[in-house]
This record gives C-alpha cells, sequence and structure tokens, in this order.
C-alpha cells in the first residue's frame, strides 16, 4: 500500500470546491472597468464570471459563466503566431517580428529601430505583422483556414461576432496607422486593408471560457487536443508560442506576472485571460472588468490563486508538488490499493 503521506490532497473533488470557493471569494471583488474604447465591447454584463481548468488528458473543471460566448481579442495573437510559423517557419516569422517584450502599451506605435520589426507578436503591431503572414488565395481562403484552425483548438465549429468586426474596423484607425508604418518599412506583403480585415476578424472570433481553457490545455497537450485528439498545431512551434506568452503576454504587466504566477499566459481586452502549465494543464478566467493595464481584474487573482494552491509556478520547486496531474492520480492509486486490500 502506498504511503499516504505521498498521496495527493488534491482529489477531483477537491479541486472542483476550490475553483468553488475562488470563484465566490473573487466574485466580490468589483474594482476595475470594461473596455470601451471598441463600442461593441462596451455592451459586455461585467458582472460574468467564468473559470475553466482543462488537464492535458482532457478532465473539465468548470465554476460560473462558462459558456457564455465573447470576443477572443488578443488571445487570439497566440493561435496565430502558431498559423504563422507554420506557414513560413521560425526563421522567416521570427525575421518579421520579434520576440522581445516591449514594456509598452499593446497599442503602441512603435517598431525595433535597427529591423524596423515589431517588437513581438503579442502587441498589435506584431499581430497584424503576424496575421499578414497566413497563407492562403484571397481573403475568404484565409479566413477559414484560420477558424478552421481555432475549430480544432476547442474542438467544434466557430464564427466571428460580425457587429464586434464591424466596430473595431470603424475605430480601428490606430491599428491602421500601425499597419501603413509597416508597410511603409515593406513588413507588410499583401494588401493592408486586407491584413487589418483578418486581424479584426481574428479579434472577433467568438469563444466562451471553456473554450479558451480547451485552447490552452492543447498548448499544455504539445498542440493536441486532449478530448478530440485534432492536432491543432505542430508540436515543434508550441514552444515558441508558449516562450513568447510568458514574456509578453500579459501586457506591460508581463514581468510581474512571470515573478508572481510564472506561467506563459496571455489576456485580452474581452477580460479573458488564458495560462498554461505544459505537460499537464489549461486554465482560463473569463471576467470583463480590467485593470489599468488592460488585465481582467478577477483573472489575474483567480491565476494566482490557481498557480499558489497547486505549486504551478515553473521556478516553484519548494512545495514538492508541482505536477497536477499527479497530484490527482495519486489519490486515485491511493483509493485502488485501499480497495485491493480490503
Ligand atoms: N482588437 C483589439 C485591438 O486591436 C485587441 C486588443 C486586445 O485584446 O488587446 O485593439
Amino acid at each position: 500500500m502506498p504511503d499516504a503521506a505521498s498521496s495527493s490532497r488534491h482529489t477531483t473533488a477537491a479541486v472542483q470546491s476550490f475553483l468553488e470557493n475562488l470563484h465566490q471569494a473573487c466574485a466580490g471583488l468589483c474594482e476595475g472597468k470594461v473596455a470601451d474604447y471598441i463600442p461593441e465591447l462596451a455592451k459586455v454584463d461585467p458582472d460574468l464570471f467564468g473559470i475553466c481548468l482543462v488537464t492535458a488528458d482532457g478532465q473539465v473543471f468548470a465554476v460560473g459563466d462558462t459558456e457564455h460566448l465573447f470576443t477572443v481579442q488578443s488571445i487570439s495573437k497566440v493561435f496565430v503566431q502558431g498559423l504563422a510559423l507554420e506557414d513560413h517557419g521560425r526563421d522567416y516569422v521570427l525575421g518579421r517580428v520579434g520576440v522581445e517584450p516591449t514594456g509598452d502599451a499593446f497599442n503602441a506605435i512603435i517598431l525595433d529601430e535597427a529591423s524596423k520589426r515589431p517588437y513581438n507578436p503579442m502587441v498589435n503591431a506584431g499581430a497584424i505583422a503576424t496575421t499578414s503572414l497566413i497563407n492562403g488565395d484571397g481573403p475568404t481562403e484565409r479566413l477559414n483556414r484560420l477558424l478552421d484552425m481555432f475549430r480544432r483548438y476547442v474542438g467544434h465549429d466557430i464564427v466571428v461576432d460580425v457587429a464586434t468586426y464591424v466596430s473595431e474596423r470603424a475605430t480601428g484607425d490606430r491599428n491602421r496607422a500601425m499597419a501603413y508604418l509597416m508597410r511603409h518599412f515593406k513588413m507588410v506583403d499583401w494588401d493592408i486593408e486586407e491584413a487589418l480585415d483578418l486581424y479584426f476578424q481574428q479579434c472577433s472570433v467568438m469563444v466562451s471560457c471553456r473554450d479558451l481553457a480547451m485552447m490552452a490545455a492543447t498548448l499544455a497537450n504539445q498542440g493536441t487536443n486532449p478530448v478530440t485528439g485534432d492536432r491543432a498545431v505542430d508540436a515543434g512551434y508550441v514552444r515558441d508560442m508558449l516562450s513568447v506568452m510568458y514574456t509578453c503576454g500579459m501586457y506591460n504587466f508581463a514581468g510581474e506576472w512571470a515573478y508572481r504566477v510564472g506561467l506563459p499566459a496571455k489576456s485580452g481586452v474581452c477580460g479573458g485571460i488564458i495560462a498554461v502549465v505544459p505537460d499537464q494543464l489549461g486554465i482560463a478566467v473569463f471576467s470583463p472588468p480590467l485593470d489599468a493595464r488592460g488585465n481582467s481584474v478577477r483573472g489575474v487573482r483567480v491565476c494566482e490563486a490557481i498557480s499558489q494552491e497547486f505549486g504551478l509556478h515553473l521556478f516553484d520547486s519548494s512545495r514538492g508538488c508541482h505536477n497536477f496531474l499527479e497530484q490527482l492520480r495519486g489519490k486515485k492509486r491511493l483509493i485502488e490499493a485501499v480497495e485491493e486490500t480490503f
């Protein structure tokens, strides 16, 4: 019989009840403001709040509003980077978009002085450049490839919210300015308005908190959706995506996030955050009110608490119980052994 001390206190039921308590505790956090710079985003109900975990072997833990649909916004940038890498390879993509964190706002109009590249694929300039790398014969084929890519991550068909897309396009002059600047430096190949359109569409793809957790779990599972078994991205590029998420994914809070939470993550002005525990777990939180840097107030708090509770910080060895799946399996093994004994 295994030593009881080596078993985990985190059974499936304990994980669920921890998340329910966390949801209840964080529902009391009422700071932050819903993004309103895109008029359509301002219409969201600020009280919506969901937490979802999906393990790399497909177990789902969900609390709160995990089925409500909203637009993916900046979280799309991670996945489009993966598709651009598949289309062109690491060296080519790196020639167009850097991997340096900026410390500046996501919509800053800056390019690397020397190379004229945008700093990284997570700021808007870099994301537009990345989107412009998606292969396809014309706008429809490119959009279809993009939607198909999202479909593989979430495990079902996915659509663009036309109202948000139109709203983004009508108010996106800052993004337009960046795109034209990049065209000036010949960093974007095809028609700039087409590239912007595709970028606005990718930001307007509708997802739920559960979908986001599945997308994060797919990255945790080396690019294969843990439920459908579909490959969403070449496993060889997952490390590229996670590295950039780790250093650049949380706007100009990325450094403090890496320090405090210690996981590759990406947030969006929709109020969503995804975080990935490689080989173990995808985490998603949805709560629209944002802090001054554009990250969901409750989302940051929830991820911090989950990371701490399960010892998930990538560089934290002090708790000796890193492996989330092992924590679940350890208890199962103990129960099986007890059943065999009696
Ligand atoms: N559609 C948004 C924009 O480009 C994405 C912003 C975000 O989520 O950070 O302004």
